[in-house]
């Protein structure tokens, strides 16, 4: 099951989560050319350019952060984490703790 939606709508892709993404998913996304639309609470990009590609990197990010256990606590639900040039396995609450730690919020 996918926590997100992503379909193809008049003149662009829209993507929709029914939890606020983690962090490197919201990045992926501004990287793509994705902007946040407030009206409709979804990501939106012009065109269908790239769709397939799009919707197969979100379900290996969102996959594969079930995968992993986090490293500070031990539940299953830790994400992969940028920070620098570090990769954490942290869930978020841990990552929150983390970051106010290393001062970067
Ligand atoms: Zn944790």
């Amino acid at each position: 099951m996918s926590p997100y939606k992503a379909e193809l709508v008049g003149g662009g892709q829209q993507v929709t989560f029914v939890d606020k993404p983690a962090p490197e998913v919201l990045s992926l996304l501004k990287r793509w050319g994705f902007r946040w639309q407030a009206g409709v609470r979804a990501w939106f990009k012009r065109g269908s350019k790239g769709f397939a590609d799009m919707c197969a990197g979100l379900e290996k990010l969102l996959g594969a952060e079930k995968l992993f256990p986090c490293r500070m606590c031990g539940l299953p639900n830790g994400h992969v984490h940028s920070y620098a040039a570090r990769t954490l396995i942290l869930c978020t609450a841990c990552y929150r703790k983390w970051c106010q730690q290393q001062a970067c919020g």
